[in-house]
């Protein structure tokens, strides 16, 4: 189904949680709300879902105006950190509950019920109940009972928040199958940038009840229109004054009053590893933290800390230590926010 949203505005009291948000998206594709709590994301999936009404703006599915459609009537799956299944009936019973409620036969509740177990891996569970699953087969069985009424739309809010470290990965690879398979166009709310990047086709940034960006998570992580999207996206180091890094003074000349620098746009090295030895600075290494297969290296030049990383082959540093630092590029930002990009 295509959901287009347009200035879309939320207040609760005076607090402005929702402001002007619009967006669209294709049929079938995932999207991923990312940003820090409160900024408004569950709220706009609930205004979506009809649980909540917007102050004003317009919510279409498939070019129709949804905004007066009662929750039942808008053909929403929902899946919740918390949406509990019903303790009280088994896997079966809980897949069948939508398909009762829209009065399915006997017959077409079992298809469906057999189809959607085979189809969430949860062939040979039908007759337990919830207490006698792991958390990541109940949330299984979660996506299975949203799925079968067959909604348009899937709205996810943290579906696995609640989930084990190493569970949660296999389940975002799963539910990454599931939807392609399936088809279904899906909101996904998470703060997990990592978690976001996996699984969505398409992110969007919300930060302080406002879209901040929209894109694929490569387009964002390459192109980060603000400096808040690019903290939040993949590990960065954020100075104020590039102009004091070699190969960066011109930063003066465009007001750029941050920059940002990526891990992989910092090379370290002793003197030996780097020809033109002028174009770099020197640095102290401050910290090594280990983290698995490779060093994440935190090193200080000119009192502003930078970020990298250090694969595990290379001679081990040691804090303290004085190294060369070769910047290649980074993101400035002036005071309005617009990006410029720097290359050396
Ligand atoms: P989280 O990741 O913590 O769930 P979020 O991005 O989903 O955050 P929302 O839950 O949409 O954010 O909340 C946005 C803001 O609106 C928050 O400041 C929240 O306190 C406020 N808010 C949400 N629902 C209500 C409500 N029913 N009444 C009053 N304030 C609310």
């Amino acid at each position: 189904m295509h959901v287009e949203v347009r200035d879309l505005n939320k207040h609760f009291g005076t607090f402005h949680a929702v402001k002007n948000v619009s967006f669209e998206i294709e049929k079938g594709h995932l999207i991923g709300l990312l940003g820090p709590s409160g900024g408004g994301k569950t709220s706009i999936l609930r205004m979506l879902a009809g649980l909540e009404n917007p102050d004003s703006g317009q919510i279409s599915f498939h070019g129709q105006v949804v905004n007066d459609l009662p929750p039942q009537e808008r053909g929403i799956g929902f899946v919740f950190q918390n949406y509990a299944l019903f303790k009280h009936m088994t896997v079966f019973d809980n897949i069948a509950f939508g398909l009762k409620v829209k009065k399915a036969s006997k017959a077409q509740i079992k298809d469906r019920v057999t189809e959607l177990v085979e189809l969430t891996g949860l062939k040979g569970f039908e007759s337990r109940y919830p207490h006698q699953l792991s958390g990541g087969q109940r949330q299984r069985v979660a996506f299975a009972r949203a799925l079968a009424p067959e909604p348009q739309l899937l709205l996810l809010d943290e579906p696995f928040a609640a989930i084990d470290a190493k569970i949660r990965q296999e389940l975002r690879s799963w539910l990454r199958e599931l939807i392609e398979r399936v088809g279904i166009t899906s909101i996904f709310v998470t703060h997990d940038q990592d978690e976001a990047i996996e699984v969505a086709d398409e992110i969007m940034i919300i930060n302080q009840g406002r879209v901040e960006q929209k894109g694929t998570p490569w387009d964002i992580y390459k192109e980060p229109k603000t400096p808040f999207v690019a903290s939040f996206i993949g590990e960065s180091t954020v100075i104020s004054s590039a102009a004091e890094l070699k190969g960066f003074e011109a930063a003066a000349n465009k007001n750029a009053t941050r920059a940002l620098i990526r891990p992989e746009y910092i090379e370290i090295g002793s003197e030996h590893d780097f020809s033109v030895l002028s174009a770099t600075e020197t640095g102290v290494v401050r910290h090594l933290h280990f983290r698995g297969s490779e060093w994440l290296v935190e090193v200080e030049v000119k009192g502003h800390k930078l970020i990298t990383y250090r694969s595990l082959e290379k001679e081990t540093l040691q804090p303290g230590q004085e190294v060369r630092v070769l910047v290649h590029r980074a993101y400035l930002f002036n005071d309005d926010h617009s990006w410029i990009e720097e290359n050396r």
